[in-house]
């Protein structure tokens, strides 16, 4: 038998595993070519020197208590490379001050008045506490973006004082632009189970609490899973090449411009997807057209190492306030093992969805905003001895009301066509982790459909 021949489009994390998975299970014989339009791999995982040492200036952590990342990196012998934060709290600046991060929220949604104390109005606190009271109107399998539902409940404030940072620090959005269903849906299964009132469907919806850290990093940043998938992937691959022209020819697949191949796994932001998809499954295509990316801009800035930092991981930015920074990590004391390093490091992220022109801005506008914002925050005012700035055009999908309806007709279409997958941040979660895990199940389904 001639080996198998497959194409992955994409190499970002998703295209990565899907390629790695695929030369496990069709063997060393198999043809396998990632072709990637960027002249690097590792998309939204980019792993730059500053000051010296690795850092990351895309995805800076992942979801710990999943169990996708730690998995890899097990298999590819990098278990020992994984790290924890220090467990220092962030803070959050609304209202011109700054603000313990509330606890007890479920995405910054309170399940009492007493979480949200001294952050929003006396106003809105005895709405909050008067919320069990009015009657709610929800009906099963329905959808709204958070912002409607937790607006109509609870109050403006609490959605772009308490909501909006912590959404925006995950999907580059505001709670307008997120679907409850989609981002929280532990919220949407307790008010599908008959919840009374936000306030029980945040009780109920609330993980369990639990001493484990919710998140995990790679002690030399991300590019060290990258360089392990890459070299475990054994594929050729294609740098600088877009994938074009793709088309179902007898049993086989045809793409730009590689040629004929027995499968092809599509692990591109969904704009890209639903352009490759335009001609050969164009009703695909069209629900691919209705997730709309929002872009962002990271500067990573090295200060002395005597910088005052504040004791905090992280400083979250309510919506409306006059700054442009939406957040700052700050990585030296989030994260023991950057604590080391001879500098003091912080990082900027800037653009919410819509907010492009931010984005295009110089690169010596967005460290100086992001210099006097963090000056503004916190103080420290020191010049930076290192800073990167990294933009992300198209940075994170939306996911918007129905989106995993959207999806699901995307999927259902996608698995009516013999040879052809589809993997990545538009289906089942942004985070890495559950990249990840596309990655995988997109490889498992081709692999087990050429064998069979
Ligand atoms: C600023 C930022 C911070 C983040 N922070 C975190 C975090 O801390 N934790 C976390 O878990 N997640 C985080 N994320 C999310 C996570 O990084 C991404 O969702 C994930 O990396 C996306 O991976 P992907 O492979 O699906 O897509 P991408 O990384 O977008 O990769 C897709 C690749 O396809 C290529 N491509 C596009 N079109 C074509 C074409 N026609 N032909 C060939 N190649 C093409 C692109 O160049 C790209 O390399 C963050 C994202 C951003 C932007």
């Amino acid at each position: 038998m001639t080996p198998r021949a497959v194409a992955v489009v994409g190499g970002g994390i998703s295209g990565l595993v899907a390629a790695y998975r695929l030369r496990r299970s069709l063997g060393p014989a198999a043809r396998i070519v990632v072709l990637e339009r960027s002249s690097r791999l590792g998309g939204k995982l980019r792993t730059v020197p500053l000051a010296g040492d690795p850092v990351d200036v895309g995805a800076e952590a992942f979801i710990a208590r999943r169990p996708e990342v730690a998995e890899l990196a097990a298999e590819l012998g990098l278990a020992d490379r994984i790290v924890y934060p220090s467990g220092a709290r962030p803070l959050l600046y609304a209202g011109s001050q700054l603000h313990p991060l509330p606890s007890s929220t479920l995405m910054g949604i309170p399940a009492s008045a007493q979480s949200l104390a001294g952050l929003v109005d006396d106003r809105t606190l005895a709405r909050i506490a008067a919320e069990p009271t009015v009657p709610l109107h929800w009906e099963r399998g329905s959808d709204v973006s958070v912002a409607e539902l937790v607006g109509a409940r609870f109050g403006e404030q609490v959605v772009r004082r308490s909501v909006d940072p912590l959404l925006g620090g995950v999907y580059s959005g505001l709670s307008d632009t997120a679907g409850v269903r989609a981002t929280l849906p532990t919220l949407a299964a307790a008010l599908d189970a008959g919840a009374t009132s936000l306030s029980e469907a945040v009780t109920r919806a609330m993980p369990a609490p639990s001493d484990a850290p919710v998140f995990g990093t790679l002690r030399e940043g991300y590019g060290v899973l990258l360089e392990a998938l890459v070299s475990a992937a054994d594929a050729e691959f294609l740098y600088g090449t877009a994938a074009s022209g793709l088309r179902r020819i007898g049993e086989k697949w045809s793409i730009d411009p590689v040629g004929e191949v027995d499968g092809v796994v599509l692990a591109v932001p969904a704009p890209d997807a639903a352009r490759l998809l335009a001609d050969s499954v164009r009703p695909a295509a069209q629900c691919l057209a209705q997730i709309p990316p929002a872009s962002s801009v990271v500067v990573a800035l090295a200060f002395p190492h005597d910088a005052d930092l504040p004791q905090n991981s992280g400083i979250l930015v309510a919506t409306g306030e006059e700054l442009s920074a939406k957040a700052f990590t700050l990585s030296s004391r989030k994260w023991p093992h950057l604590a080391e390093r001879p500098v003091a490091l912080a990082r900027a992220s800037f653009g919410r969805f819509g907010d492009d022109a931010l984005v295009d801005a110089p690169e010596t506008e967005l460290i100086a905003l992001a210099r006097a914002d963090l000056a503004t925050l916190t103080g420290v005012d020191a010049e930076p001895v290192d800073a990167f700035v990294q933009r992300w055009h198209g940075g994170l999908p939306q996911y918007r009301e129905h989106h995993g309806e959207i999806v699901a007709a995307l999927e259902a279409e996608i698995a009516g066509i013999d040879g052809l997958e589809i993997a990545g941040a538009m289906l089942h979660g942004v985070g890495v982790p559950a990249c990840v895990a596309t990655g995988t199940a997109a490889a498992a389904r081709l692999a087990a459909r050429m064998a069979g």
